[in-house]
């Protein structure tokens, strides 16, 4: 029987201090850790039956910091993941980790379990900058976990790396890449910082030292050369990585393919509904305890309509530098891409931001920096797509 594929998302949302950037739902000072392992072990109860019809390919842990949930509920947790569902034998099994808060043999276990990808956030090289993010650790703590994750036998880690971040120059960048290339990762996030609203950057927004556009776009398309120079292909606006190292599981998220998000604040795509959980932990455990008690912890919840798969389909594919197919858009929706969107595409290829070869459309790096505003000008919903789909052209 050929089964369909499933991503799991897990989220851990404990930290041990918030950055001052961050607007991942996730809280400090968390004590009952436990009881929130149980909370998610019932939730995936709930859906294992629903899923029998799944093989999973991908596990992510994420977080808030999922290393700082104690050993013992994190062996609970994973073994609760193989006993749900029916996890594949080479799936990608992912966990975020914080480098102030991992140990050897702490991912000696984890890697036993099957956890076989670590993603370590160090965002910079240069202790300055770690602080003004208000990081909690320092770069030799990082290159301390590094060593340990290898010591554990991970050989596919990815590090995560910001730009645009306070005090930064082009130059710091540049010596923070040129360590995270000499310890040779499998795989390289850049994220551009983003000032969230509610966070407290964004109270303080006007104290902050941030480099001015000209000089983050530089940043920006600098780093896409240099880590293509080291063997680091961008397949993503955020994303680089080695040959055949690209990661799974966020591939899933771009390809418009299933996943289900577990814990408060979580996403899921599922037989064609998204939905989402409300950012509270105490909330998350007691509809779990009781489930007849009526909490309801949906943020969102929604069935997927054709002009949505439309739009999420366009933005989700130019995300990536393989870009959009047009066969395969006219095959899903039975309109032609080119067409459709002829006038924005002109002025996007004239002008430099997007190319077309191959019968696919994708950015240049000039246009991956801007692509959030480009993306919002294809996303209105054309009724004759619609239709088209209702009318049974939708593969
Ligand atoms: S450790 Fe990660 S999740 Fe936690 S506050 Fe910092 S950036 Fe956000």
């Amino acid at each position: 029987m050929n089964r369909k594929k499933l991503g799991l998302y897990i989220h851990i949302p404990i930290c041990e201090k918030k950055c001052a950037y961050c607007d991942f739902y996730s809280v400090t000072h968390f004590e009952e850790c436990s009881r929130y392992t149980d909370s998610l072990l019932l939730q995936m109860e709930d859906f294992s039956k629903e899923c029998s019809s799944y093989e999973v390919d991908s596990v992510f842990i994420g977080g808030g910091t999922p290393t700082l949930l104690p050993k013992k509920n994190m062996v609970e947790l994973i073994n609760g993941i193989y006993r749900n569902f029916k996890v594949l034998k080479d799936a990608e099994f992912t966990m975020e980790a914080n480098p102030a808060s991992v140990d050897l043999s702490t991912l000696k276990k984890y890697r036993k379990l099957g956890v076989n990808r670590l993603s370590i956030g160090m965002q910079s090289a240069n202790e300055k900058e770690l602080r003004g993010l208000t990081r909690i650790h320092t770069f030799e703590e990082f290159c301390n976990s590094y060593a340990a994750a290898r010591k554990a036998g991970f050989d596919n880690i990815n590090v995560d790396v910001m730009y645009g971040i306070p005090m930064q120059t082009k130059e710091s960048l540049d010596r923070t890449l040129t360590e995270v290339i000499r310890l040779e990762p499998e795989h390289i996030s850049l994220y551009g910082l983003k000032i969230e609203e509610g966070t407290p950057f964004a109270k303080h927004e006007d104290k902050l030292v941030l480099p001015d556009e000209d000089v983050e776009y530089a940043m920006y398309t600098s780093s896409i050369e240099k880590l293509a120079r080291h063997g680091y292909k961008q397949y993503e606006i955020s994303n680089f990585a080695r040959k055949g190292r690209e990661c799974r599981h966020n591939l899933r998220y771009w390809n418009c393919e299933e996943y289900l998000g577990f814990g408060p604040a979580a996403h899921s795509y599922f037989k064609d509904r998204r939905f989402s959980y409300k950012r509270s932990v105490s909330m998350f455990m007691d509809a779990l305890e009781y489930p007849d008690a009526g909490i309801n912890i949906f943020e969102e919840d929604y069935e997927v309509t054709p002009s949505a798969r439309v739009d999420e389909y366009i933005m989700l594919q130019l995300r990536l530098n393989k870009g959009l197919d047009e066969n395969d858009f006219k095959e899903r929706f039975g309109v032609d891409f080119g067409e459709k969107y002829a006038k924005d595409l002109k002025l996007y290829l004239d002008n430099g931001f997007m190319k077309y070869e191959n019968g696919r459309y994708f950015f240049t790096p000039k246009g991956m920096y801007v692509s959030n505003y480009i993306l919002s000008s294809f996303l209105t919903f054309e009724s004759e797509i619609a239709d088209n789909i209702a009318s049974g052209l939708d593969k």
